[in-house]
């Protein structure tokens, strides 16, 4: 007899759902693509007063292979965007990205043609994190949020939302 016949339907893939996301959750390894001053804050919060290891993101991947959580920090133009897609693509599923800051997130106040407003127009964004730069604990509130949405994931779901996935980046993205 098999274990969903014993315990009914659902039961099996939602033990196995809190198990794989509880490691999940508790094992980011971020890739900081970082490209303006809102990288001081990342630095900030990843120093020890913060302990990120509470979250078990404290090892930053500089491979974008050995890493699962993309974090874009600061203002990203129509030069580098290619570049923070082709990291995206090159990373392995299941994977999330948090936009750190207001220029990752919107633009900020760059609003003008060299500039992307907002990531989200090039990949799949999962958590913003709002201000310009940010303050730490902001980022771990931003942290916390992707755990809860991991949480809540089907990891036997292998689609992602995404607006542009597969295809190559142009700036009328
Ligand atoms: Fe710099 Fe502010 Fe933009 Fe962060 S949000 S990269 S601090 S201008």
């Amino acid at each position: 007899m098999g274990l969903e016949s014993m315990f009914g339907s659902g039961v099996v893939t939602s033990k196995l759902n809190k198990v794989i996301n509880w490691g999940r959750k508790y094992s980011f390894f971020p890739f900081p693509f970082v490209t303006a001053c809102c990288g001081m804050e990342f630095m900030a919060t990843w120093g020890s007063h913060y302990d990120v290891a509470r979250f078990g993101a404290e090892f930053p991947r500089f491979s974008p292979r050995q890493s699962d959580l993309l974090m874009v920090v600061g203002t990203v133009n129509h030069k580098i965007a290619p570049v923070m897609k082709r990291v995206y693509d090159q990373m392995c599923e299941p994977k999330w990205v948090i936009a750190f800051g207001a220029c990752a997130s919107s633009g900020g106040f760059y609003r003008n043609y060299a500039t992307v407003q907002g990531i989200d127009r090039v990949i799949p964004v999962d958590v913003y994190i709002a201000g310009c730069p940010p303050r730490p604990e902001a980022v771990l509130e931003g942290l916390m949020l992707l755990q809860q949405k991991v949480d809540g994931e089907d990891v036997l779901d292998r689609s992602k939302p995404s607006l542009v996935d597969g295809t190559v980046y142009s700036e009328n993205n």
